[in-house]
């Protein structure tokens, strides 16, 4: 009896040490169910390499600036949470159905109906041209400025030119704008000039979404052509094309992998326990211009749903940044025995003599054994350079 007495008081003792209430110290009659929990960041890690940073970003998203349905400071705090370094604001340029949404709900709440007087604020800087540019198209870089600064996250400005050239939609994102109200004009190559004319690097966003195949329409030959863009989306979403690390190699662009989100970026991502989209962009440190310069170097690893993009040295750097091997014990039957220790937040896919698959999840190890009959090396079938080019490493070899 003794004994079942003492193990009831026992469970007594764990329930009320694992209970989860407690009292508001300022409000006694008020029990918090749980310990508040703050927001946590995800910290997607990736070493430096060279001594250049990786630093995060995410090139295009859209905000309510544009069509997308987040304000922009609910955007900036989510890249934030998403373990984004950096983010370039990239509202459409000539499309932007929240701000008619907008007016039209301004309307609806003034007492007499007429024009919301609010709207003006925004109104003030109308561009030149542009017959329906209403808006001063600084104002979303701005609040994005000012919002980041909470966060420590850099600001890329830019827009996007939104066309519809050669009955297919072609997308360009101006990065590092100074002036998004005088890159407007009617025809698509003119705003693309425009751009430049600030000094701006042009993007070819999305280069396969509604076209039939990879190949460049009569209109983007035209401005590929004549120098216009610098950089490509070989990512944008859940879409990935391989064409264009040949199209890069061709035209020197730089590559890039973007959400392109309008709506929040869990709905596509941690909800489904993904990380977001980013461009990884080794730089000097997250200034202007030393991103800038590292873009411009083509020093970017583009990541989506676990796929990377780069060119085959960064990815060969990357990996061996990434990745230490210890030799553990040779075993009687003279196999060598090795823990792999993965120290980046990427899961690399390895295939060794062509059959067996091997994942080294992020921030783990695995151990592997090797006979001297069997093939040191491993393709990484997650690490693309070509456009059906995988990384191959002498794991052993090159990592002593
Ligand atoms: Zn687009
Ligand atoms: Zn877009």
């Amino acid at each position: 009896m003794k004994k079942i007495i003492l193990s009831f008081a026992a469970i007594i003792t764990a329930l009320s040490a694992s209970a989860q209430y407690y009292q508001d110290e300022a409000n006694k009659d008020m029990l918090h169910i749980r310990q508040p929990r703050t927001e946590q960041r995800t910290e997607f890690v990736v070493p430096s390499i060279d001594g250049y940073t990786a630093y995060k970003s995410d090139l295009h998203n859209h905000t309510i600036f544009s069509d997308g349905h987040l304000s922009m400071e609910a955007r900036i705090r989510e890249a934030w949470l998403d373990g984004l370094d950096v983010v370039a604001v990239t509202e459409h340029l000539e499309h932007r159905p929240q701000e008619k949404n907008l007016v039209k709900y301004l309307k609806g709440y003034t007492p007499d109906g007429t024009e919301a007087q609010n709207y003006e604020f925004v109104s003030k800087n109308r561009p030149a041209s542009g017959k329906d540019i209403k808006v001063d198209l600084n104002l979303p870089v701005e609040v994005a400025r000012k919002e980041a600064e909470k966060y420590d996250i850099t600001i890329i400005p830019g827009i996007e030119i939104t066309r519809r050239e050669s009955d297919e939609y072609s997308h360009f994102n101006a990065l590092f704008t100074s002036n998004n109200n005088t890159i407007y004009a009617p025809e698509t190559a003119q705003s693309l000039r425009n751009a430049k004319a600030q000094n701006a690097l042009v993007m070819h966003n999305h280069p396969g979404w509604t076209h039939k195949d990879m190949k460049l329409t009569p209109f983007e030959k035209e401005v590929y052509k004549e120098g216009l863009i610098d950089g490509i989306e070989v990512m944008n979403s859940a879409e990935f094309y391989p064409q264009a690390i040949t199209r890069a190699e061709k035209y020197n662009l730089f590559l890039s992998s973007n959400s392109d989100i309008h709506y929040p970026s869990s709905s596509v991502y941690s909800n489904f326990d993904e990380q977001r989209n980013m461009t990884i962009i080794f730089a000097k440190d997250k200034s202007l211009a030393s991103l800038r310069e590292a873009i411009e170097a083509h020093r970017t690893i583009s990541y989506s749903y676990g796929t990377v993009v780069g060119s085959e040295e960064l990815l060969r750097k990357l990996f061996l940044a990434s990745v230490s091997v210890r030799k553990t014990i040779v075993d009687y039957k003279g196999r060598t025995h090795y823990i792999i220790t993965n120290n980046s937040s990427i899961s690399w896919l390895l295939r060794r003599d062509g059959n067996d698959l091997i994942e080294l999840k992020g921030n783990s190890s695995i151990l592997d054994r090797m006979s001297s009959s069997r093939s040191n090396f491993y393709t990484v079938v997650n690490a693309w350079y070509g456009e059906d080019k995988h990384l191959v490493v002498d794991l052993f070899g090159e990592k002593k």
